[in-house]
């Protein structure tokens, strides 16, 4: 399916041309960097001669097979398996939980010790890794206990579907296989030992009061294959769910049972768990999950945070009211969920007693979170794992002010005061605590495999030990790829931090690059310096240029095309409004910021670029060091990407500016080639640009090639043009043309809904509003944006609804609002009195938010989508709100409807049309 919407940008890879998954078919090679011939070493036992394993362990299930034979073909590729060698034999002994192991290392025998199966599994792989890293075959005299402080390290399929828009595409419901067994045995090997999918009760469980949706059989069998095939690589699978999921207005159920109504959300009504018979669906609901699903790991689910769930989802995290449920709001908020994880976890344990559920809180807010969140730990019900993100809300300096930031970090280790105080609320309870972390690439830039910065999560995961933490989701849809990250993940579980993290990155990086291990240490914390800078900044990272700039099209005059959502594959590309994609930084600052970046990556690039005619024939290798290339060449076209902008808004500001036109025409042409090289790095590793959430490529090939002939046409065009103006002594106006003028003080502006007019007044701005058709059930709502010529500042967002409830993301305006019986009324005062700017403004209304009847100023040129935290705003709709133009200035073109914005060449006297805007 082409889900671009401009016919002419070439459409991503299809599924069948995604090459990774065919790698992920593929066993992986064992590249052992064996140099030195065996050399005497007293402390050493000497494998060279051979080894022969003797796998005693008792395992009737035959869960060991896989890791057996694979410790057989590891002996074999290092031409080191012999009868009659060095015995290597897995034992059965006392060991305080599962997975842990005691590796002896004797003067003639080797012996791998467990208390069950998974602990073998884990000494194995350990054996493997410690010999591959070592000079020769050989390993150090002695007993070490590796005992894992990590208990669930759950991690999920790379291109699994994520059964949400626009794709809905369900994983139970096709017949494709998404965890080859050689896929799976890579993830073992770097210690994931859970995978999550997505369900829904409805879809597949029975219970007496929904019947069995007809599909349900066909998914339960699905996950019962799923769950067999993992189980025999010691990966639990853990079932992903939003339950009991809100209830749309048509659902037969309310009818039935009234009693599971809870309030109006977004866009269905909450689950209420108040009543018997909610409880007791979803005890059955689990119940028969767990029954279907032998061997089902557990439930991982967001109990608060995304979408409708129970009546506590009702009431924001920040925020301290009670639920608008006539029952639980009665309660305390902690009880409305203590009532809905009890009977899930009851339904569940007693179809599967080891089975585990785990309550994740997501609430990647960055302000203050309500009180109520923090008395959550002391009261999540015994059995059930809490799960809270690990740096939203976490906050620290970046170019000498406080910057914080929602969910999903690897450049900020965290943790944040939040998870903190969680933290220490779980510690006087009974709760076992759980970290969501995003091991291999975050939201910061999702468009890769993983970045690889090992360091990072050595700081990251000495954290959470410290606080407590004992299990790990290591990923949403993105971020686990097979690699460095997910491995140095596993090792640190079960790290005891005893030694420097230069230490840890030496031993994470032999096995895999032998003698060149140094080097590549050296590359890493380049690596890692260089991400630290990475802005801290949510927008940045939805919106910004980081995920995929070498297909960004670069705009010289004023387009005013909005960002696309980074994780979203069908919309338009991204554009001019630069400014979307900042909030906490100026943009002169996240220049500052990615050009560290972008510096310090590169010369970790070069290091490891000086590798490449060692490592030619090693395919895996020569991947690592092309990654990193590509994730250079991505952090140098996102810093030009903002230093364009920035430049176009000097072009404007200055007079003499045929030099900045210059610079930024070598920007233009350094990003034909920094696109051109991405595509050679393209070719090489099909992983790169694909994005999981999107579930496809952001940047490919046949899109880098549009690019660079969007960037050529530019040179040739728009360029040609201004520079042409500019010659001839002409200035640029900075507006975009064809756009509806609104000139201060110039009376009542008609929108469809409502009126509105701008005043000035004092030193200050004034907005009157006059809205007809006053809602009185639902909401009604006025949203206005304004933003600066140049598009480089965020928007300066300002909400209010009839009841008075203001919001504005700069703080800088007071609002009074008066109703009477069909209208209201609303004064809005700018505080901070902004320059000529753009301006759109919005009236929305009706019951379900998702589905709102929308009034909008200027008549809008393109359907309004809602993007998130940018909702409908959208810089293609706006007009100009003209604060300094003056009426002088514009009279004689009044009278004809229009104003004609004209500059005059100061050497020729000629006056030129920049741009026509239709007046109201
Ligand atoms: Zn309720």
């Amino acid at each position: 399916m082409n889900m671009c919407l401009e016919n002419k940008i070439p459409a991503p890879p299809d599924r069948e041309n995604w090459r990774f998954v065919r790698d992920l078919h593929k066993s992986s090679d064992f590249h052992i960097h064996w140099t030195s011939p065996s050399l005497p070493d007293a402390d050493r036992l000497d494998l060279s001669k051979g080894a022969e394993p003797f796998f005693n362990f008792p395992d009737p299930a035959g869960y060991l097979k896989t890791a057996n034979e694979d410790l057989l073909k590891f002996l074999k590729a290092g031409n080191i398996y012999s009868r009659g060698g060095i015995p290597i034999i897995c034992g059965k002994a006392e060991m305080p939980t599962t997975e842990s192991f005691r590796l002896k290392i004797a003067n003639r025998e080797i012996n791998i010790l467990a208390g069950d199966t998974e602990g073998i599994r884990r000494g194995i792989y350990c054996l493997e890794e410690m010999l591959l890293g070592a000079k020769y075959p050989s390993l150090e005299l002695g007993t070490n206990e590796y005992i894992p402080w990590l208990r669930n390290r759950i991690s999920r399929c790379f291109f699994g579907p994520i059964k949400r828009p626009p794709f809905n595409r369900d994983e139970l419901m096709d017949d494709v296989d998404y965890y080859p067994d050689e896929y799976l045995n890579r993830l073992a090997h770097e210690g994931v030992n859970g995978l999550w999918l997505t369900i829904a009760f409805r879809d597949l469980c029975k219970t007496s009061i929904t019947g069995l949706n007809p599909n349900a059989e066909t998914r339960l069998e699905k996950l019962r294959r799923t769950v067999a095939k993992c189980l025999n690589y010691g990966i639990k699978t853990w079932a992903f769910c939003i339950e009991p999921a809100g209830l749309s207005p048509d659902d037969p159920l309310l009818k039935s049972y009234p009693e599971l109504q809870g309030p109006l959300g977004w866009s269905k009504y909450c689950f209420c768990p108040s009543s018997d018979v909610a409880k007791q669906y979803l005890y059955e609901s689990t119940n028969w999950l767990f029954k279907q699903v032998p061997g089902l790991g557990g439930i991982l689910n967001i109990s608060h945070g995304e979408r409708e769930t129970t009546c506590l989802s009702g009431v924001s995290a920040t925020d301290n009211n009670a639920s608008l449920c006539p029952r639980c709001g009665a309660l305390p908020h902690w009880k409305i969920l203590h009532q809905s994880l009890s009977a899930m976890h009851q339904g569940m344990h007693d179809a599967s007693p080891s089975a585990e559920l785990i309550s994740w809180l997501y609430m990647p807010q960055s302000a203050p979170l309500a009180d109520w969140v923090y008395e959550l730990p002391r009261h999540t019900p015994e059995g059930v794992i809490l799960q809270f993100n690990f740096e939203s809300g976490g906050c620290r300096n970046q170019l000498g002010r406080p910057r914080c930031g929602g969910d999903y970090w690897l450049s900020y280790i965290g943790p944040s005061d939040h998870f903190g105080r969680i933290a220490a609320g779980a510690a006087g309870g009974i709760a076992e605590l759980s970290a969501k972390i995003q091991v291999g690439c975050s939201h910061e830039v999702a468009s890769v495999p993983f970045v690889p910065v090992p360091g990072l999560l050595y700081r990251k995961y000495k954290k959470m030990r410290r606080l407590g933490v004992s299990n790990v989701m290591q990923c949403w849809y993105f971020g686990n790829y097979p690699g460095i990250m997910n491995r140095a993940a596993g090792m640190l579980g079960r790290e005891t931090f005893d030694s420097s993290e230069a230490d840890f990155l030496l031993r994470l990086a032999r096995p895999d690059w032998g003698a060149a291990a140094e080097t590549v240490v050296k590359a890493w914390q380049h690596f890692a310096e260089g991400y630290s800078h990475y802005p801290l900044s949510n927008q940045f990272q939805y919106y910004g240029p980081m995920h995929a700039g070498p297909v960004w099209p670069l705009y010289l005059k004023p387009a005013l095309k909005p960002l696309a959502p980074t994780w979203k594959p069908d919309f338009p590309p991204s554009g001019d409004a630069i400014g979307e994609c900042l909030e906490n930084h100026t943009l002169e600052e996240a220049m500052i910021l990615c050009r560290q970046l972008s510096e310090m990556w590169n010369q970790g690039v070069a290091l490891l670029n000086s590798l490449k005619p060692e490592f030619e024939g090693n395919h895996d290798r020569m991947l690592d060091i092309g990654l990193a290339n590509a994730l250079g060449i991505q952090f140098e076209s996102g810093y030009n990407i903002l230093r364009f902008y920035y430049l176009r808004k000097r072009l404007h500001d200055e007079k003499n500016n045929l030099g900045t036109l210059e610079e930024m025409s070598k920007i233009v042409r350094a990003e034909i080639v920094r696109s051109e090289q991405l595509i050679t790095y393209c070719e090489q590793d099909s992983r790169l640009g694909f994005h999981s959430e999107a579930e496809s490529h952001l940047y490919y090939p046949a899109r880098l090639l549009w690019r660079i002939e969007q960037l050529r046409k530019l040179l040739n065009t728009e360029f040609v043009e201004v520079r042409k103006q500019l010659e001839d002594g002409f200035t640029l106006t900075g507006f975009a043309p064809d756009r509806q003028l609104y000139l201060i003080g110039n009376g009542w502006n008609e929108a469809d809904g409502f009126r509105w007019q701008a005043l000035r007044r004092d030193d200050k701005v004034i907005f009157e509003f006059e809205c007809a058709n006053i809602k009185n059930s639902g909401y009604d709502i006025i949203d206005m944006a304004l933003i600066d010529r140049d598009l480089v500042e965020h928007p300066w967002k300002i909400s209010f609804n009839n009841d008075q409830h203001h919001t504005d993301n700069r703080q800088s305006s007071i609002c009074r609002v008066k109703k009477d019986i069909s209208s209201w009324h609303a004064e809005v005062t700018l505080l901070k009195v902004p320059g000529d700017c753009y301006l759109q403004i919005v009236r929305k209304s009706g019951i379900l938010s998702e589905d709102p009847e929308l009034s909008i100023w200027p008549p809008p040129r393109v359907q309004p989508r809602h993007r998130l935290n940018l909702e409908r705003f959208n810089p293609e709709n706006c007009g100009i709100l003209a604060l300094t133009w003056t009426a002088a200035r514009m009279s004689d073109i009044k009278k004809h409807k229009e104003v004609l914005l004209r500059t005059e060449s100061k050497k020729t006297g000629r006056e030129r049309l920049i741009a026509v805007n239709s007046i109201n």
